[in-house]
Formats: structure tokens, sequence, C-alpha cells
């Protein structure tokens, strides 16, 4: 029999892959893309997943052996292991980095993992090692670590993982913690009530209650209970749905112990599907687009769709994927994680119904390990698993195992871009990586595509497909310039708007239409300041100003969440008149409500979207006109559709266009055009307001204008000039350490030495607009690589005076990220 070694990745930044022998039990069922569990170090243990098998083991070095085999069939595909080895590379991280962003947490394990009791153990039968584990998470020891500590040599990984299979006890995500499961009630019989018999005498008890009489006949009804479909349970909502019947006559019931209620976890992927409903007709601009990019796609180019607001980019969308689940293949359709709303789920689940899986940051990890399974399943059930994944960014690394088609809707925003931590990967550009692995078209699409593919598409390395028409010829909106310096020197603002804003708001709200106003800041105001003296309270952590939220009367740090509250008066002369500076949007809610008596003002921004179902409140609150006016930052930008809003106005552009960074031009186009595209999408053309105390700002003018084509033309020609993206490759270095002469000692050397190479254009050391953030100091080092290098080399050049530099005395603990491509 010869011996099999498994080459394995940790959930860690290691570079390299481990060989650990395979016991012999294992020899016919280990495959790669299966976890298992290893020792690493002195006493560690983790979940490791096959990367490959050999025969020969590497010489000279002790092995040791697989503890665990955890899955009986591979959870990760040979496809995907490809896209993993790829990004490792290209973004100069860990295949271990990639593998802890690619899993969902509940397939990790990793020895920091909270685990929880999820009380299921009742009627289940579990072994004694079972037992002494789940004591222990029930006591709350509720790491890898601390059980494997605390049991010693009774901790067994079988009886773990037993355990997990059994849902007796899960994996807990910590993002997931502050969302609550969705549960239901539902109601069944009580289980007093076990024949027919006890059911007959139930009903004769309630003859003088006859509604609860007919409520229970109506649940039998309903339920078919004692016959042969008979279902034993229903959702009480479905219970009382279209009857006389309240929640209080149910309970009579409920009390009486004849009907029970009890809570259920609604898996969200389980949601009942509305009916199934045909492809909507494409109107003819809409067709040419459809069968132009069909015929990129022959080509296999990767396809950029340029398609104005409510052009109807989606409809295409939906009939790109129709065909390709005709073909049998499965579809990704990458949103950015914030507009995932209900509209667009809820779009795709009519057409494709429960073909459709979605996938995001707000599922438990639980939930996410269900889809990833079904995802799973599509290659041996087709029928059982997902063919359609409707998700953000992570939803790349899903287990697809016959892809056909990824879109990347949105594809200018750049929450595709992971910052932190490593894998620094852009979604955008990893789906065009995964398209070109697996065979499958890929096709990015936005209102303001992002100059780096729009200059791709200029230059025919991407097809390109225009749709400059709104669908059932709505016009696209008229954008006013509304000059801040004259409103200001006349005295004509109210609070902050100007005359051309507040009075067209006025017109709208009489005619009972919406308002959408944005400002990019949250909070009461971005700083405070004493009257007096002229003090401003700054993060003791990081290097702003603390934002003032007057619903708390808190100071905030928007960097690392430090909070004080709102002093009184000052610490350093005592003055009480500490006075706020600037506009956020919750001063801007404060400031509107007596400008508009009467009207209803929501704000949707981080602090008030907290809580899991807030934001689909808002947004079903402005659809539902129970809203006049929404106040919000970015959030308001992102692909949503409302019938009644007719004016947007962008509260200060000033902050946009000023912005410290190459891209800030581009961002700001692409912002006022993208909430521009809220404005008037049903009925009457929108009016768009934008505020500016630089109303003469060549690229106000351009927006004003609505021409995309002129605003990238002058933004490439800065770019070719100062050598920037897409003309020059960006590699974006951060040193990082708490005292800042160490930072700035590692950086001036890591620089000097990069500079060596002369080929390379290097900026800096230099402190970025924040140089301190939760208490560690950060300088960049920027490269710009001409696109004829050998980008390989380069990196490998790089990662060599990375290692280099932290290998001089004294500058190990300093941290070095590399971010390729940076945004
Ligand atoms: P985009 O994705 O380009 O912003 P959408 O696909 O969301 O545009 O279309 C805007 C609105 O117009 C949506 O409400 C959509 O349902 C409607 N619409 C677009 N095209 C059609 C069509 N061919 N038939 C029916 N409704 C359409
Ligand atoms: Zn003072
Ligand atoms: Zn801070």
């Amino acid at each position: 029999m010869p011996e099999i070694f498994a080459q394995v990745i940790l959930p860690l930044s290691l570079h390299d892959a481990y060989t650990y022998r395979v016991p012999e039990k294992w020899h016919s069922v280990i495959q790669p893309g299966q976890r298992v569990v290893v020792q690493f170090g002195a006493k560690k243990f983790y979940a490791a997943l096959v990367l490959s098998l050999s025969e020969n083991p590497p010489q000279h070095v002790e092995l040791k052996e697989i503890v665990q085999l955890l899955d009986e069939e591979p959870v990760v595909l040979p496809p995907n292991l490809e896209l993993w080895k790829w990004m490792a590379g290209y973004y100069c991280c860990t295949l271990g980095d990639v593998f802890r962003a690619a899993l969902p947490t509940g397939l990790k394990l990793e020895s920091k993992s909270k685990i929880i009791a999820t009380g299921h153990d009742e009627e289940l039968e579990i072994s004694e090692k079972e037992f002494r584990i789940l004591e222990w998470v029930k006591q709350d020891v509720s790491t890898l670590d601390l059980l494997q500590k605390k049991l010693g040599r009774e901790f067994s990984y079988a009886a773990l993982k037993s355990l997990l299979d059994k849902n007796i006890i899960q994996v807990e995500e910590k993002v997931s913690a502050k969302y609550k499961a969705k549960t239901e009630t539902w109601v069944k019989l009580h289980p007093q009530i076990k024949t027919e018999a006890d059911l007959q005498t139930a009903v004769e008890t309630l003859q003088r209650a006859k509604k609860q009489q007919a409520l229970l006949f109506h649940f039998i009804e309903k339920t078919h209970i004692f016959q042969a479909e008979q279902v034993f349970q229903i959702q009480k909502k479905m219970l009382l749905k279209g009857t006389v019947f309240s929640t209080a006559i149910l309970n009579e019931l409920v009390a009486k112990n004849i009907l029970k209620t009890f809570q259920q976890q609604v898996s969200r992927i389980e949601e009942k599907v509305s009916k199934q409903a045909d492809l909507n007709l494409l109107n003819k601009y809409q067709q040419q687009a459809l069968d132009e990019t069909k015929s990129c796609f022959e080509k296999n180019q990767v396809t950029l769709i340029h398609g104005i607001t409510a052009s109807g980019k989606t409809e295409i969308y939906i009939h790109l994927i129709d065909e390709v689940l005709k073909q049998g293949k499965q579809a990704l359709y990458l949103l950015p994680e914030i507009a995932l709303t209900t509209q667009i789920i809820e779009r795709l689940k009519n057409v494709f119904g429960p073909k459709v899986g979605i996938y995001h940051s707000r599922l438990n990890s639980q939930e996410r390990v269900e889809i990833w399974k079904k995802v799973l399943q599509f290659q041996t059930k087709p029928k059982e698993g997902y063919q359609v994944i409707l998700g953000a960014r992570s939803a790349l690394f899903l287990p697809f195992s016959n892809l056909g088609l990824v879109i990347v809707d949105e594809e200018h925003e750049n929450s595709f871009k992971q910052f932190d931590p490593a894998p620094r990967y852009h979604a955008r550009d990893m789906a065009v990586v995964l398209g070109k692995q697996n065979n499958a078209s890929v096709l990015l699409g936005s209102a303001t595509p992002s100059y780096e593919s729009f200059y791709n598409a200029l230059a025919g390395k991407y097809g390109l497909v225009n749709l400059t028409k709104r669908h059932s010829s709505m016009e696209l909106p008229e954008i006013i310039v509304a000059d801040l310096k004259r409103a200001w020197n006349k005295k004509q603002m109210k609070s902050v708007l100007t005359p051309e804003l507040f009075n067209r708001m006025e017109d709208a709200l009489n005619n009972r239409e919406q308002v959408i106003l944005f400002q990019n800041r949250r909070g009461y105001s971005p700083f405070v300041q004493c009257f007096t003296c002229g003090w401003i309270p700054k993060c003791k952590n990081c290097d702003v100003s603390l934002t003032y939220h007057k619903y708390k009367k808190r100071l905030t740090c928007h960097y690392c969440g430090f909070s004080i509250a709102m002093p009184d008066e000052c610490p350093e002369c005592g003055s009480p008149e500490i006075k706020s500076r600037g506009f956020g949007t919750e001063k801007i809610e404060d400031e509107l409500k007596p400008l508009f008596p009467g009207k209803r003002i929501e704000r949707m921004d981080l602090d008030s979207t907290r809580s899991k179902n807030a934001f689909g409140k808002i947004i079903h609150n402005l659809e539902s006109r129970k809203t006049d006016i929404l106040i919000g930052t970015q959030m308001v930008t992102k692909g949503l559709d409302f019938e009644h809003v007719s004016v947007v106005g962008i509260l200060n552009a000033d902050n946009l266009i000023n912005f410290p960074d190459f891209r800030a031009h581009e961002r700001a186009y692409q912002l006022v055009s993208q909430v521009s595209g809220r404005a008037g999408r049903k009925h009457s053309r929108g009016k768009v307001v934008v505020q500016t105390a630089q109303p003469e700002h060549p690229l106000i003018e351009l927006i004003r204008k609505q021409d995309y084509m002129a605003a990238f033309n002058t933004q490439m020609a800065e770019r070719k000039l100062f050598k920037y993206s897409p003309f020059f490759r960006l590699i974006k270095l951060v040193v990082k350490h708490k005292n800042p002469e160490n930072v700035n000692r590692v950086a001036s050397r890591l620089a000097d030495s990069l500079r060596k190479n002369s080929s390379l254009v290097i900026l800096g050391p230099e402190f970025p607009l924040v140089s301190r953030i939760q208490l560690w100091y950060h300088k960049e080092i920027w490269l710009k690589i001409h696109p004829k290098l050998p980008l390989a080399e380069v990196k490998n050049f790089i990662l060599e005076n990375i290692e280099w530099v932290r290998n001089q005395p004294d500058n190990s603990s300093c941290v070095v990220n590399i971010d390729v491509d940076p945004v």
C-alpha cells in the first residue's frame, strides 16, 4: 500500500501549503477540497483544506497525521482553488488569507471561532464525549481554543463535528451577533391532543365559544389534521390571513391547551417565493443592447454596458440569466452589499423563483453555510441546488460547478474592493478572472462606469454596449446648479438650503411628491469647537476630530468608535460655549423639521440602519410614501427605484470635489449621477439641485450637462500626465506601527531601497490624510508601474524589499500591508 500525503492550506497567513500524512482509513475517500483537522504548532488544531494529494512526501521533515476528515465530499471545487491561487499571486497575499476570506465562518472552525449552543438538544441522542463538550459550551466556554484547553485529552474533533452536524452547536460569526435571526410564529395542535377522539372532545368543549370553535375548524381544514396529506403546523399569519379571527381568539385556544404556538426561525433562503412571472418584453433599445452583448460574448469579450440610470440594465441581465439557465449553467450576479435590497431580490425571485440564492454579510453564518451547500448541490442534484446567486463580493468564492455568466452591476462601486484584511481584492476584477477560468461570459454594468473599465472598453479590450434611453421615454432629470456663496452673501439661505433647492422642495411636497437630500457626513456635526479658545476635541486613538451625535449627546470617532459624552464646558478654558460646526445628516434632519412642518422626514445613514431590518423599513416607508423627505449619505445612491421622488438635492458638492484623492473627480461625477438617477424615474422629469460654492468649477459644468464622456476625457488627460491608473498600475504600501519613529524609519528605508529600481515611480513615504487610526501610525508609499514592466517580477521585488526591511534590527514589529490596485 503506498502512503498518501495531503498538502493542506491552513487558515493562517502562511505562504506555503503544509504536508500531512493521511491515515490509511481515509485513503479511499480523501479528495482535494475537503476539510481536515490538523495540528499545527504546539497544541493548536485547525480546520485546513486539502489542496492536493501525493504519494511522495517532502524529504527530511517529520510529518504529522491528519486528525480528522471533516467532509465526505469536497466543499471547495477545483475551479474555486484555481481562483484562490490566482488571487494570492496577484494580490501578494497567502493562500491562507484567501482561504479565510473565501469560506463562510461556519465552515472554517478557526481556533478563535465562537461556538454556541442552539438549544436543539432536548430529544437528540448524544455521546459521552459530545456531552462533555456541550456542557462547556453551555457554560460559555465558547472558543475552540478554550474548549481544547478545558477538555484536554477528552476533547474530540469527531464529537465536535457530530454536534455541529446535528445542529446542537453552531459556529457563531462575530458580525452576525448584532443581527437577530428572523423568527415567525407557527401554530400546531397541543401535544395533549393525540387522536381524532381527543380533537372531537376539544371541539365539544368549545360549544359556548363559537368563535374559538370556528377558528379550530379553520385550523383543522387548513392543516388537514388526521387526513392523508396532513401538515402538522402552519404559520400563524397564514392561518389568520383573510379570516375574521383575531390573535386574541387564537390565544384563547392556546390558553385552553388545544393549540400551541411556537417560534420558528425562518431561513431567509426558504422564504416563500411569490408567483413566478414571465420576463418583461424588452424595448427596442434594450433588445439591441442585448443582441450586442451576446455578440460580444460570442467573441469571448468581457463586456461593459454603459446604460444610464433606469435604462433597464437589470432587465437585460435578467434576460441573459434566463438564457444561461436554459443551457443548464449557473449565473452569478454581483452587487455592492448595500444595493442588495428587497427591490432587486424580489425582481429576481419573481422570475427565477427557488433557483435563486442570496449571499451577503447580513446573513448569519448558518444561513451562509446553507447557501454554500446548495450551490455545491447544483453539481449533483441540479434541481435542488441554486443555479443563480445574487450576492455581494464574497459570493465570488461560492462553489460553482458549471458557471455560465458573471454579472457585476454598479461595477464602478469601490465597495467591491476589500480593504482589510488581505486579500485586498477587487471583486469586479476577480469576476473577470473567474469568468476566464470557467469559460463563462462576464458582463459589467453601470450608469457611470469606472474609468478603468471604460478605458478598457475604448481600447477594445472589453466589448462596449451603450444604452442611452430611459425606459418608457422617461427623461433624465434636469440638473440645476445653485451657488452657495451667493445665497450666503445675500442672506437667502434657509438653514442648509439655497432658494433654488428650497423652492423646488416646497413645490414637490405640495404636489405630494418626495424629496431625497444627499450629504456625505453622518452624525450631527463633523466637529465641535470652543467658541472662546478654539479648542476642537479629537480622538485619543486617531488623528481625527470627533463627530457630534446630538441624539446620543456624544462625541464619536468614525474611525475607531471611541466615544465620550459631549462636555458642558471647554476643558481648556472653561467656557460653556461649545458650538457644533458643519452639517451632518442628523443636524440637517433637525433643521429641516421647522422648515417643512407636518412633513415626514427620515434619515438613511450608518447610524439609522444599524439594526437588521432598519434599512428595509426606510425603503419601505419611502416606497409607500410614508416619508416625504429622505436625508442620506452614500447609501441613498445605490440602485434604488422610487416612483414619486421628483427632487434630489446635493447639499454640498464641494466636499466631493475637493477631496484629496486622484479619483475624487471620478467619484464626484459618479455620485451626483447616481443620486440624480433617483429622481423622476416614473412620472415627470425629475430635478436635481447641486449646491456648490464653486459653480464655475469645470467639473460642475460637466455634471450639469451630464457629459460623462467629457468628464472622462478631462480626467484621462490628467491621469496620463501624472502617471495614474489606468495608464500606470498602482501598488500602495502601508507601514504601520504604534510608535511614529518606527514608522518613519521603516517607511524611509523601504522607500529608499525600492528606489534602487529606477524603472519604478515611487511617491512617499507620506502620512495619509488620517495618519493615526486606533493608536497605529500609518505611512504610505505609492508605486506607479509602467504597464510594459513585468508585473510579477515587480511584485517579487517589492515583497523581497519588505522582507528585507522587516529583517533589519528593531523593525520586525512593524506591519507592512501591500495593496495592489488600491481604490
Ligand atoms: P437600470 O438597471 O438601468 O437602472 P431598471 O432595469 O431598474 O434600470 O429599469 C428601471 C425601471 O423600468 C424598473 O422599474 C423596470 O422594472 C422598468 N423597466 C425597464 N425596462 C422594462 C421593460 N422592458 N418592461 C417593463 N418594465 C421595464
Ligand atoms: Zn475653550
Ligand atoms: Zn478613533
